[in-house]
């Protein structure tokens, strides 16, 4: 059976071009860039390339690109650094839909001083509440994502990028959904931002965490004078390169299979709810609440016809937490537990839109049906 993948943002399958780039490193440029003889020179300089060309497409100096093991560490580093050089009492705004590792970072290391940020009903940061506070001096920092991995609400990261550079406080960007799929002109305004291969078709375990100024003591890992003494720990140069790799290979998508796939799921199953439906969002996501039967069971059936999709938020193991991110919303508990998230890639085509609403209208009908305690309606398997 053909297996159709629409949990690209959970992790994506890694691009042919980036796969080559990191075979050919891992074969030809495997020295340690810190060695002092000649030969590891040659992959310093590789590896400095590959900087310089991260920072070109960000339009930035490449003394501002830090280079990590993913976006976890890099959220982790921002909140870290906020905590230990921002004044005592202060607060620092934080987008309460955050990825957990902004989020439980946030909240280990910040306490008291996060000031959670007030949402509108389709979980945008409510920029207008925002002004008020940045500008009353309520704030001494702000961390508001791009655009969120569960629903694919794009946050007006813009405006939030220009407020808090009048009222010059600080503003951390996770662009971890945003790279890769998205144009990344504007980005270098925010102060940080971070974000990770593995969204894009690069390997999982590297990202990067972009400074404000290659003066910037934000800094991740201690015990090596790697990154400038900000991240200590052997460079991963054919992770960075297949990362480069996989960032030149990507190409943005457009909402219309998306938008298509909404309309004949919505004609299927009537009650379906996109989530944020009326916020821009990534062309690849949707959020869509059933009107009925669980998460879990939609997952398991939508498998057994071929399709990998995700619920709201972690679920393995057949078990799952509600989302934070859709009770932050006001979405209710019951609503929450219904979730599906739909997230397509560069490799997914119209057909396979198609395909898995049919499949999502079949595995309504046989959900009812074994809901209905019939025994007799057999799940056909395509
Ligand atoms: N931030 C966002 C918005 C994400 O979607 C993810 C991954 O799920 C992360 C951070 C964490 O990234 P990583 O897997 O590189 O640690």
């Amino acid at each position: 059976m053909k297996l159709r993948y629409f949990d690209h943002n959970a992790t994506t399958p890694l691009c042919p071009l980036a796969r080559e780039a990191w075979l050919a490193a891992s074969q030809d440029q495997w020295l340690n860039p810190s060695s002092p003889y000649r030969a590891a020179a040659a992959v310093r300089v590789r590896f400095e390339v590959a900087r310089e060309s991260l920072a070109e497409r960000f339009d930035i100096a490449p003394g501002r690109v830090v280079f990590t093991s993913g976006a976890t560490e890099a959220n982790n580093a921002v909140i870290r650094h906020w905590a230990q050089v921002l004044p005592a009492g202060g607060r620092v705004g934080v987008n309460p839909t955050e990825h957990p590792s902004v989020i439980e970072a946030a909240k280990a290391l910040l306490g008291a001083r996060i000031q959670w940020l007030p949402l509108t009903c389709d979980g945008r940061v409510d920029i207008d509440a925002l002004g008020e506070l940045v500008h009353s001096g309520a704030l001494l920092a702000v961390s508001v994502m791009a655009a969120n991995n569960e629903t694919g609400v794009i946050q007006p990261w813009q405006a939030i990028a220009e407020l808090c550079a009048q009222a010059q406080i600080p503003y951390h960007c996770d662009a971890s959904q945003w790279v890769g799929k998205m144009p990344l002109a504007g980005l270098s305004s925010c102060s940080y931002v971070t974000a990770c291969a593995h969204k894009f078709g690069g390997g999982k375990g590297v990202g990067f965490l972009l400074l404000p100024s290659a003066e910037d003591a934000c800094g991740s890992l201690l015990g090596g004078a790697q990154e400038a003494g900000r991240r200590a720990g052997t460079e991963d140069v054919a992770g960075v390169l297949a990362m480069l790799a996989a960032l030149e290979d990507s190409s943005l998508g457009d909402t219309a299979a998306r938008d298509a796939f909404i309309e004949r799921v919505s004609a299927a199953v009537a009650g379906a709810a996109v989530v944020g439906a009326d916020a821009p969002r990534l062309w690849n996501t949707v959020s869509i609440i059933m009107p009925q039967h669980l998460s879990v069971r939609w997952i398991r059936a939508l498998e057994r016809k071929g399709f990998l999709l995700s619920a709201g938020s972690a679920c393995s193991t057949g078990e799952s937490t509600v989302s934070t991110v859709l009770l932050a919303m006001g979405v209710s508990e019951a609503a929450a537990s219904r979730v599906l998230r739909i997230s397509a890639g560069s490799e997914t085509t119209l057909e396979d839109w198609q395909a898995l609403a049919d499949a999502i209208a079949a595995c309504y009908e046989w959900l009812n049906a074994e809901a209905a305690g019939s025994r007799s309606t057999v799940i056909s398997i395509n």
